[in-house]
């Protein structure tokens, strides 16, 4: 029971570092619904989104950049966008999950220490951004589970800004896709799946396991996709991003307005 008060704070650790396997396994992310210790060995978390139509019908998710485009991690805009955009359509090719970009409102990324009333109006289902978590290495992500007990910033997703970032394994970075890929698994209300040999292979395990090669080479494994299928069916979504041209048109549209506005103050001027 004093589980069910514990912030679930799913973390994604470094591979080599024991303390951090350690640190994994108390976790307060082990809030486990009640028959998730199930054949496949998944493990779903706390609440799973509200699917009124059922198993397999869609559900709509809304997605934001909250400062994860501000040049923190040390990448780009495109690579960043790229990069969420395949994991979302990653889990949307298994279930039927359909995300869509908004603009972003709400505070800056943060923890909070206490209860929170959850979702503001406006707000992203699920806000991916970066704060300092705990300094280079170790921790290097974390999302909070969607109707977290604490009704917190559910289903959000942080990045670690101290790590260096990439959009692939090697080099000492760590690649932003699998990151991705896997704390999006919490924002759907996946937990961790154990480690083999307790637990099957997959980009829930709670460590990094630099397994993409790059944007485009995103997967899951099987153990993922009965996960994600046991809690909303079988089926595909879909990921619609703020199109970039259209925002060019909005702002060309605004410049041609401010230049029609220009011209007339200055006829008014001259007249
Ligand atoms: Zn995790
Ligand atoms: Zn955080």
């Amino acid at each position: 029971m004093r589980h069910f008060f514990v912030p679930c704070i799913a973390l994604l650790i470094l591979f080599f570092s024991a303390a951090a396997v350690t640190a994994a396994l108390h976790a307060p992310v082990d809030i486990v619904a009640p028959g998730a210790e199930l054949p496949a060995e998944f493990k779903i978390g706390f609440f799973p989104w509200p699917q009124p139509g059922g198993p397999g019908t869609p559900i709509y998710l809304t997605y934001s950049y909250s400062n994860l485009l501000d040049g923190g991690l040390g990448l780009s805009n495109a690579d960043l966008r790229a990069a969420t955009e395949e994991a979302l359509g990653l889990w949307a090719s298994n279930a039927p999950l359909h995300f869509t970009e908004i603009a972003d409102a709400g505070l800056a990324p943060h923890d909070p220490p206490t209860p929170h009333p959850g979702k503001l109006p406006g707000e992203a289902d699920i806000r991916i951004g970066h704060h300092l978590i705990d300094g280079s290495g170790t921790i290097l992500a974390h999302a909070w589970l969607p109707f977290s007990p604490l009704h917190a910033i559910d289903a959000d997703i942080h990045f670690d800004n101290a790590e260096t970032w990439a959009t692939a394994p090697g080099g000492g970075s760590f690649d932003v896709l699998e990151v991705m890929v896997h704390e999006l698994g919490h924002s759907l209300a996946l937990d961790h799946e154990p480690l083999p040999p307790t637990g099957n292979t997959a980009i829930m395990n709670p460590v990094y396991s630099a397994s993409y090669s790059g944007l485009g080479t995103a997967f899951l494994h099987p153990d993922d996709i009965a996960g994600i299928q046991f809690m909303y069916g079988s089926g595909t979504g879909s990921v619609s991003p703020i199109p970039e041209a259209a925002s060019v048109v909005i702002w060309a549209l605004l410049g041609g307005l401010s230049v029609v506005v220009c011209r007339f103050r200055r006829r008014k001027q001259a007249a």
